[in-house]
């Protein structure tokens, strides 16, 4: 593996230690912008590939650790600024997503199947300007951090591949 890799590696794993125990999170959550419906039809269908067998999957685990908010008020009294976000990000109206809570969260915040977590809340959050931090989120501003040094790396290998194609070309004209 090369250092950059190894690199990049390091700088998408964010270290556990900064999560303050909010639980803010696990009360924000959303299914690719989808209603309840939406999801719970993906999650009962019969899938005719694998690829269809796969995201079915995924919705019926989805939906055995979530549950919907009644509505959207309800989701806006913990986080407005989220569903100001969702519907931004995916283009929609407020009666166009369903809000998701998680069904394992205790009366402290606590995760009560921390270690048998699904590997989505494992793998959260991941440094990106595309990852969404709840207000207070003890990663934020670590996970910037990490993206700038993750982006200033892929500028750098951008960059590289560009005066490489450049001399490429040089090299070709020089021929003819
Ligand atoms: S399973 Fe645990 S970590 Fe995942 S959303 Fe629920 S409470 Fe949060
Ligand atoms: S919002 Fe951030 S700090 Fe709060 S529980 Fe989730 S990951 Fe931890």
């Amino acid at each position: 593996m090369s250092d950059i890799t190894k690199r990049v590696e390091e700088l998408m794993k964010l270290p556990q230690s900064l999560c303050n125990g909010c639980g803010k999170c696990c009360y924000a959550i959303f299914r690719g912008g989808m209603l309840y419906e939406e999801v719970l039809a993906l999650a009962t269908r019969l899938p005719v590939n694998e690829e269809e067998a796969k995201m079915t999957e995924g919705a019926k685990d989805f939906l055995t650790v979530f549950e919907p908010y009644e509505t959207t008020e309800v989701m806006k009294k913990y986080n407005e600024e989220f569903v100001t976000k969702t519907l931004e990000h995916f283009g929609k109206k407020e009666n166009e997503v369903t809000y998701f809570k998680c069904r394992y969260l205790d009366s402290q915040n606590h995760c009560t199947i921390h270690e048998d977590r699904p590997n989505f809340c494992r793998m959260y959050p991941i440094p990106s300007p595309r990852t969404y931090f709840n207000p207070g989120c003890g990663y934020k501003e670590q996970a910037e951090k990490n993206w700038a040094e993750i982006q200033s790396i892929i500028d750098r290998l951008n960059d590289l591949e560009n005066k490489g194609r450049l001399s490429d070309e040089g090299a070709g004209n020089g021929n003819h």
